[in-house]
């Protein structure tokens, strides 16, 4: 068979605020994309070779309708489904299967089955081979349902080539995943629910070969849960980054604010060369009692001093901050940049917390009829898409507009971008 992937068009952060762009783009923040999702890859390297695959980035290429296609999957999450939708009514009005997979049609299976023939739900790891083999017989059912795999042992890698271009993104690094499911259950994330509630890891030596198999210096691994407090995830975390370390990449990694700031850990990982820690605040909550209203002065000297362990062991801090949660007031703005200053953070983004689908908080705002109607294309944290409890939507949207200003005001763009293979714009 001739079988498509896609991976489907979204806004970045300046498409959906090009007002912001005078600021920004002096410090390369807010104008890339991501490294693409590791979905098309994964169907690709899933696909038993009989298969003709051929991938496209709708963010860069056409997508070929005009192709003899036996079959076109699409892998997407819910800032993508706007034009995911789009390309499944066009090809399932020329007669061609569509299968739709990823966060949004496992989250939102309902929604996703409007624009294609069926919808996998779950890891793709336990579905493709099926429904590849019901294409083929001609027997395609409505929906897939997956169990989360067992184990994550011996998948094979990504295959990362087949989506070209990686010179059309600002951002050349290779996305890893060495981890999935999460014990948390943070209001605003889809994972636990979508991967499990229990850890699962990738063997080291899998992770270090993905890894070395990336052609970039820069690889950015996409798990916040390698920084748990438990000595179970201490102790892989450790195993990983001890093997990283020969591959002499440049590390991006990611994390909440309740972290692990052992400071043998912390060598370890800056050793291994990571540079960058991408660290969100606004859902665990040690950020968020530093955070809040009236918050103590322990609380605030904790979260400082956290962030201050990880930039002593020379990792660059990349503060990351949730905008628009129904604990936050108008004074929310005012009182991340006070922390960011005490903190001496130099790199910072904001994105405005997002009712997805899937999530306990998506539940909330629909029960509460809290959703503003606004199309998937503006849930990129770009957008206020439900009302807020704390405070008005127009006052949230101005105060996420304001506060990219107040925090950069006075920075050095050369301090910001100094751990990032990010480039700014010439002034
Ligand atoms: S935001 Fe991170 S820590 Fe919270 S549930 Fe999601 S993956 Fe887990």
């Amino acid at each position: 068979m001739r079988v498509l992937l896609v991976y489907p068009r979204f806004r970045k952060l300046l498409e959906s605020r090009p007002a912001l762009a005078t600021t920004l783009n002096r410090y390369g923040v807010g104008r890339f994309r991501t490294p693409p999702a590791l979905g098309v890859p994964i169907l690709a390297s899933l696909t038993p070779q009989e298969h003709e695959v051929v991938a496209v980035d709708a963010n860069v290429d056409p997508v070929p309708y005009d192709q003899p296609w036996d079959l076109v999957a699409l892998s997407y999450f819910t800032p993508q489904a706007t034009d995911a939708h789009g390309i499944g009514d066009r090809f399932m009005a020329l007669g061609v299967p569509v299968v739709a997979g990823g966060m949004h049609p496992s989250s939102h299976p309902a929604d996703a089955g409007l624009h294609a023939d069926a919808v996998a739900v779950g890891e793709a790891e336990g579905l493709w081979a099926q429904i590849l083999a019901d294409v083929a017989a001609g027997t395609l059912r409505r929906r897939y349902s997956g169990m989360t795999v067992p184990s994550l042992a011996g998948l094979p890698q990504p295959r990362r080539d087949v989506i070209p271009h990686p010179e059309a993104y600002e951002w050349q690094a290779g996305l890893v995943q060495a981890v999935r499911g999460c014990p948390f259950a943070c209001e605003a994330c889809s994972l636990p629910r979508l991967f499990g509630c229990t850890l699962r890891h990738r063997p080291v030596q899998d992770v270090a070969a993905d890894v070395a198999s990336i052609p970039f210096p820069e690889v950015y691994i996409a798990d916040d849960t390698l920084m748990i407090q438990t000595p179970a995830m201490a102790a892989y975390t450790t195993e990983l980054f001890d093997a990283l370390q020969p591959l002499g990449k440049s590390l991006f990694v990611t994390s909440t604010l309740s972290l692990n700031t052992d400071p043998l850990l912390l060598s370890t990982m800056a050793a291994a060369g990571v540079r960058s820690l991408y660290v969100v605040f606004g859902f665990d909550p040690v950020s968020r009692k530093a955070l809040e209203v009236g918050a103590s002065r322990r609380a605030w000297t904790r979260a400082i001093d956290l962030l201050a362990r990880v930039r002593e062991s020379g990792i660059h801090v990349f503060a990351s901050f949730g905008l628009g949660g129904d604990w936050q007031d108008p004074g929310i703005f005012e009182r991340i940049v006070a922390l960011c200053r005490a903190a001496d953070l130099d790199l910072a983004e904001f994105f405005l917390v997002t009712p997805y689908p899937g999530t306990p908080l998506w539940e909330r705002v629909n029960e509460q009829d809290r959703l503003l109607g606004r199309p998937w294309e503006e849930f990129n944290g770009a957008h206020v898409v439900h009302r807020p409890a704390g405070m008005s939507v127009e006052q949230l949207d101005q105060g996420f507009a304001d506060v990219w200003s107040a925090f950069y005001d006075g920075v050095d763009p050369e301090r910001t971008l100094s751990s990032l293979a990010i480039r700014a714009r010439p002034a």
